[in-house]
């Protein structure tokens, strides 16, 4: 573990300020800062950018994002202990770390955060997904942010850049894919944290893309998608029917196969569906 800047490895970081990792707020740790690093690395050239990071913790890759030259860093962090550590970091580099605590499910962070902004997390597991979820889906598009680098249990993962015909096929995938790029950029094993967790991880990069791939209303795709998906083993002409009586029709202008089920449709398919329906 070499040193990326001249404040102390994380053991003792975590010693000194007593941050024995709590279960309920999804705490594992990275203290490798190489590690950290290297997934800030992940998240693109960081000099011109500002970056959001939720959950910093005893600040691991928050000195990461910080060493790889991020413009500014906004960090949000729940756990009060963990405070006192965050501040050691943003006195070493002094005006660019601002530290916020509070729940990341509560705080709307963009009054403190200036364009091009990208978003960097080792993210709790319990809020990684509607956090996701969240960040996906704004009420405009191209949102806030230019890209989405973020640690996820590897079955999330998957699930994120899952394309069709397989189990882990789903709104998440047609919900990320379909207005970004999304790719597996680095796996990691339990033993990588502190404690491991019982299953292996993998960070995701995102990038906004400037339009959706094809067009269709953001609302009526995510109904589509939800009740496609909802009942996922039935022929889209059964599991669709609560949208639209004349159902069968609309798949078959959409394009699509009323004997179909959802893991077959292409994100394409269900958004010609969503147009289909809007209709
Ligand atoms: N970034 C650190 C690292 O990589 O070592 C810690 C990652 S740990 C998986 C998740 C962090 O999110 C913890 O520091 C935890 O306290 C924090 N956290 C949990 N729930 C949160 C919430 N609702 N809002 C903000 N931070 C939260």
């Amino acid at each position: 573990m070499s040193a990326i800047d001249a404040l102390p490895p994380l053991r003792e970081v975590i010693a000194a300020h007593g941050l024995s990792a709590r279960k309920s707020l999804g705490q594992n740790f990275l203290l490798d800062l190489n590690l950290t690093a290297k997934i800030a690395r992940q998240a693109g050239d960081l000099s011109g950018c500002d970056v959001l990071e939720i959950g910093p913790g005893p600040g691991g890759l928050t000195r990461g994002l910080l060493a790889e030259g991020a413009r500014h860093v906004l960090a949000v962090e729940k756990d009060a202990r963990c405070l006192p550590a965050l501040h050691q970091i943003a006195a070493a580099y002094p005006g660019r770390l601002t530290i916020l605590e509070g729940d990341a499910l509560a705080i709307d962070p963009l009054a403190h955060l200036t364009p091009p902004v990208r978003v960097a997390a080792n993210l709790p597991y319990n809020i990684g997904t509607e956090l996701l979820v969240r960040w996906l889906t704004p009420p405009d598009w191209p949102p806030f942010w230019q890209s989405l680098t973020l640690m996820f249990q590897r079955e999330v993962a998957d699930r994120i850049v899952a394309q069709p015909g397989g189990k882990a096929y789903g709104r998440l995938a047609v919900l990320a894919q379909w207005r970004c790029e999304a790719r597996i950029v680095m796996s990691l094993p339990p033993e990588a944290f502190t404690p491991p967790p019982k299953v292996s991880s993998a960070v995701v990069h995102l990038t906004a893309l400037p339009a959706p791939r094809f067009p269709a209303d953001p609302g009526t795709l995510s109904r589509v998608v939800a009740a496609a998906f909802n009942q996922r083993r039935k022929m889209l002409r059964a599991a669709l029917k609560g949208l639209a009586p004349d159902i069968e029709e609309r798949l078959t202008t959409a394009g699509l196969d009323p004997t179909d089920r959802a893991e077959q449709v292409s994100i394409e398919g269900f958004c010609a569906l969503a147009r289909a329906l809007a209709r």
